[in-house]
């Protein structure tokens, strides 16, 4: 038998446009490196257990900020990263896709906002966010959100007032859970978010609009087939150049599918490493570079309050003024770009690991920091990174337990990404203060993996097309987070899913032309 198309990889990327092929009527799969999961019977309110959702592979990393993957970066499972996201459904701002344009450096995306727009909207219908109408920032939505914004938790107030009291404009965030139950055509009711928290540990009730709760089955109800525990390693392609077959291994067997076209969406290390194994869609040289990481400084404090940080939706609360700090306080800035502020929830060992590997506190130190965990709360920012030469993927001369080369990723903050965090800790810092934190300390990090496999209209520059198709294989198209050519100033899951159901209308209408 040979499929109209192979999906591989059900993340934010996946999913989505898997549901919208099957919904137009063609045969299609999906590949899916990891499990199935059951969430009312697999998702514990442990975050031990829960380790795995995470891809625990070991992928080397180097550079002067090395980034850490396992929890802090990518998961595994028919869902992908949106089984322990914690569901922040920003949308980006026009001037997030022209930053080159703006400020003369990084890259501008080869669309417009106005060509996600409709997406965004689709998007958030479908899913049901919850959020606040009208949402404070950006351009006038044509549509409120599906829901009203979820209950707002503890650290979510103190972020408020903090705020208040220094002239910040905040808001309720839109976050992908439901504040109320929620019917999908195609899916069924959902039952609406119960605060029990522990997001990122997979949401049991299926309040949170991971994949597996949304556009899998979704897929599924218009006849797609999802094969689980499915590594893809190899494509084969036929005398034209086009991908023929794809190859996996299943319970240690290796297996082949025969194709019309290929859809990659393994995530921003895993597409490039297929594509840089296989030796294809690389006449550009670009496979695996600009990898960019969000800045993503979270300042932390105690309160006599018991803020009780894993109760809740963890992002409660927003703020965008920051977007363009000196358009908005009338002060000039020394970067380009700019960030958000959400304040944060956190698990109590993912917590303890921070302060280990943020503080470097150990034994009796960390012991009593441990003791005030009930009493902490955070607030973190969302920054632009921009695209450098020294920041990339490589395959490494190890092997992973398969025999395939290891990914070894690159990472260093730049000047740019240094300034912008020094000016966040300072406001995240005042905004502490003036809500009546001690012990205020900062953990420096970088979150989401992107744009490895960069669109662009020029093949020279770029690995796929604005309609994410690859420029050298006509048959391939990329849908995931690595082919964003600008990291945004916002979280990247909506985005990821507003593309994803572009790029499938466009090779939709594209294959409807050949008609
Ligand atoms: C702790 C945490 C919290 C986050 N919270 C938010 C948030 O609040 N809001 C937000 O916008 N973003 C958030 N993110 C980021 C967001 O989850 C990801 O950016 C997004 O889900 C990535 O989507 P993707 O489709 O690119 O990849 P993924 O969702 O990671 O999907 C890739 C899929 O491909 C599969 N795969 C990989 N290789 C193969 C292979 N060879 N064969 C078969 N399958 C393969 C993987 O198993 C995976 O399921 C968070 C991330 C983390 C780590
Ligand atoms: S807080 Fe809501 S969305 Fe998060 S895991 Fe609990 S029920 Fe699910």
């Amino acid at each position: 038998m040979t499929y109209d198309a192979v999906v591989i990889g059900t993340g934010a990327g996946g999913a989505p446009l898997l549901a919208r092929l099957a919904k137009a009527g063609l045969r299609v799969v999906a590949l899916e490196a990891g499990k199935f999961w059951k969430p009312a019977q697999d998702f514990a309110t442990d975050e031990r257990a829960q380790d795995k959702l995470f891809w625990n592979d070991e992928r080397l990393t180097a550079g002067n900020d090395a980034l850490a993957f396992g929890n802090n970066n990518s998961g595994t499972g028919v869902g992908g990263s949106t089984l322990h996201y914690t569901a922040y459904t920003p949308r980006a701002q026009p001037d997030d896709l022209r930053i080159r344009s703006e400020f003369d450096v990084g890259e501008d995306w080869p669309i417009d906002f106005t060509d996600l727009e409709p997406y965004y909207d689709e998007v958030e219908q479908f899913l049901g966010v919850s959020g606040p109408s009208p949402y404070p920032w950006g351009p006038v939505r044509k549509r409120g959100y599906a829901l009203g914004p979820l209950p707002v938790n503890k650290a979510g107030r103190l972020m408020e007032q903090g705020c208040r009291t220094l002239g910040i404009r905040t808001s309720p965030a839109a976050n992908a859970a439901l504040s109320a139950s929620y019917y999908q055509d195609g899916v069924g009711h959902r039952p609406a978010c119960i605060n029990r928290g522990f997001c990122q540990a997979g949401c049991r009730n299926g309040a949170k609009a991971s994949m597996d709760v949304t556009y899998i089955p979704l897929a599924m109800h218009y006849g797609a087939e999802i094969r689980p525990e499915c590594f893809v390693t190899q494509f084969r392609r036929d005398a034209s150049g086009k991908i023929s077959e794809v190859i996996y291994v299943r319970n240690g067997q290796e297996e082949r599918l025969h194709c019309k076209n290929v859809f990659l969406c393994a995530g921003a290390i895993e597409t490039p490493r297929l594509l840089l194994l296989n030796g294809i869609a690389n006449s550009s040289g670009q496979v695996g570079r600009n990898l960019m990481a969000h800045t993503a400084l979270q300042i932390w404090g105690e309160f006599d309050d018991d803020i009780q940080p894993f109760k809740g939706i963890p992002g409660a609360v927003i703020s965008e003024d920051t977007h363009r700090p000196a358009q908005r306080f009338g002060v000039p800035t020394d970067f380009v770009g700019g960030y958000l502020l959400q304040s944060i929830g956190v698990m109590p060992v993912t917590y303890l690991s921070q302060l280990a590997r943020g503080r470097g506190l150990w034994g009796a130190d960390l012991k009593r920091a441990a003791a005030a965990y009930n009493h902490v709360a955070g607030i973190n920012i969302l920054g632009d990174c921009l695209p450098y030469a020294h920041n990339y993927i490589e395959l490494s001369d190890e092997k992973d337990s398969r025999g395939l080369p290891k990914p070894r990723v690159y990472f260093s903050n730049g000047e740019n990404e240094e300034r912008m965090t020094a000016h966040a800790d300072q406001i995240m810092r005042q905004i502490w203060e003036a809500a009546g934190a001690r012990n205020v300390w900062a953990f420096p990090r970088n979150a989401h993996v992107i744009g490895t496999c960069r669109m662009g209209h020029d093949p020279d520059t770029s690995v796929v097309n604005a309609d994410g198709r690859a420029h050298d294989i006509p048959n391939l198209y990329i849908s995931d987070n690595s082919t964003f050519p600008s990291a945004l100033s916002v979280n990247p899951a909506l985005t990821i899913m507003a593309l994803a159901l572009r790029t499938a209308d466009k090779f939709l209408m594209s294959e409807r032309a050949k008609e």
